[in-house]
C-alpha cells in the first residue's frame, strides 16, 4: 500500500483526514449553477427520471434557467422524455448541451451514443468516470437549478455522485410498496452518512385514480411514506398517482406539455433551497 503524501486532491485513499471538498470535482470553467438538486431512489423503476422531468418542466415554467445531468448512466431516460435526439457538440470549453424545447439543458450518455438502443456495458469506475466528466465538462452556463437524474441503489456510481458533485440537496423518490419502502431507509441512511441534505421525499404510484368514477385505488397496497418522513425528520413532498397522461407524455418526447399539479409543493419547497457552495 503507498504511503500517504499529507496530498488528498491527488490521492485515492479514503482516510478519515479527508474532508468532503477533497472529493469534490471542479465545475466547468465556463458554468455557474446556483443549486444542484439530486434525485434519488432506493430502487429503479419507481419513477426517479419521472419525478426528475417533471420537477425541471415546473422550475423551467416558474422561470429559471434549468438543466439536467442525467447521471443514470445504464438506463438514460432524460432525452426520451424531452423527445431530444441531438447530438452532444464540443468546442474547448467542453461539451454542448442540447436543450429542450423550452430550454432545458440536457447531458445524458444516450445523447452520446451512436445508437440509443446500445447497452452501455462498463465498470463502475467508467461509468463514475462519466458522471465527473458531465459535471466538469460540460458548458451548464448560468443555470439556476441543475437537477442530477442519480443511479437507483447505494452503490458505487450513487457514492460517486454524492462525493463529487456539490449537492445542495436531495429529493428521493420512493413508490408504496414495502419492499421499496425498505429500500428508500437504506437511501435515507446513506444521505446521512454522506452528510447530504435531504429535501423531502416523493412518494410515486401512491394511486391510481378510476377515470370512470373517481374512485381511488391503490395498487401498491398502503403507504408507509408518513411514518417514514416522521421517523428521518423529512418533509413529505407530494404524493403522485399513476396518470396515464403523463406516462404517454413521457413515450411522446412531450413531458413539458404536462398540466397536472401533483408536485407543486415541492416546487415550492424547492424554491426556499438555500446554496451549500
Ligand atoms: P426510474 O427512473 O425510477 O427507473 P422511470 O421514471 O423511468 O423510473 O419510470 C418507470 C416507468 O414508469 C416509465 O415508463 C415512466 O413513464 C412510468 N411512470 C413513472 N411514474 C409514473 C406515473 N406517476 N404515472 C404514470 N407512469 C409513470
Amino acid at each position: 500500500m503507498s504511503e500517504c503524501t499529507h496530498n488528498c486532491s491527488s490521492c485515492s485513499h479514503s482516510c478519515s483526514t479527508k474532508s468532503k471538498q477533497d472529493f469534490l470535482e471542479p465545475i466547468n470553467a465556463k458554468s455557474s449553477i446556483k443549486h444542484v438538486i439530486g434525485v434519488v431512489s432506493g430502487k429503479g423503476g419507481v419513477g426517479k427520471s419521472m419525478v426528475t422531468s417533471t420537477l425541471a418542466t415546473l422550475m423551467q415554467r416558474a422561470g429559471y434557467k434549468v438543466g439536467i445531468l442525467d447521471a443514470d448512466i445504464t438506463g438514460p431516460s432524460i432525452p426520451k422524455a424531452f423527445g431530444v435526439n441531438a447530438d452532444v457538440e464540443g468546442d474547448d470549453d467542453g461539451m454542448i448541451p442540447p436543450q429542450s424545447s423550452t430550454g432545458i439543458k440536457i447531458m445524458s450518455v444516450n445523447l452520446l451514443l451512436p445508437d440509443v438502443t446500445a447497452p452501455v456495458v462498463w465498470r463502475g469506475p467508467v461509468i463514475a468516470g462519466t458522471v465527473k466528466q458531465f459535471w466538469s465538462g460540460t458548458v451548464w452556463g448560468d443555470l439556476d437549478y441543475l437537477f442530477v437524474d442519480c443511479p437507483p441503489g447505494t452503490g458505487d456510481v450513487p457514492l460517486t455522485v454524492f462525493q463529487s458533485i456539490p449537492l445542495d440537496g436531495i429529493v428521493i423518490v420512493s413508490s408504496p410498496q414495502e419492499l421499496v419502502s425498505m429500500i428508500v431507509e437504506k437511501a435515507a441512511n446513506m444521505a446521512k452518512m454522506m452528510d447530504v441534505d435531504v429535501i423531502g421525499l416523493v412518494e410515486n404510484m401512491s394511486y391510481v385514480k378510476c377515470p370512470d368514477c373517481d374512485k381511488i385505488i391503490k395498487i401498491f397496497g398502503e403507504s408507509h411514506i408518513e411514518q417514514i418522513a416522521e421517523k428521518y425528520g423529512y418533509p413529505l413532498l407530494a404524493k403522485m398517482p399513476i396518470d396515464p397522461t403523463l406516462a404517454s407524455l413521457v413515450d411522446a418526447g412531450r413531458i413539458e406539455d404536462m398540466r397536472v399539479d401533483y408536485l407543486e409543493n415541492a416546487v415550492e419547497v424547492l424554491k426556499t433551497v438555500k446554496n451549500i457552495k
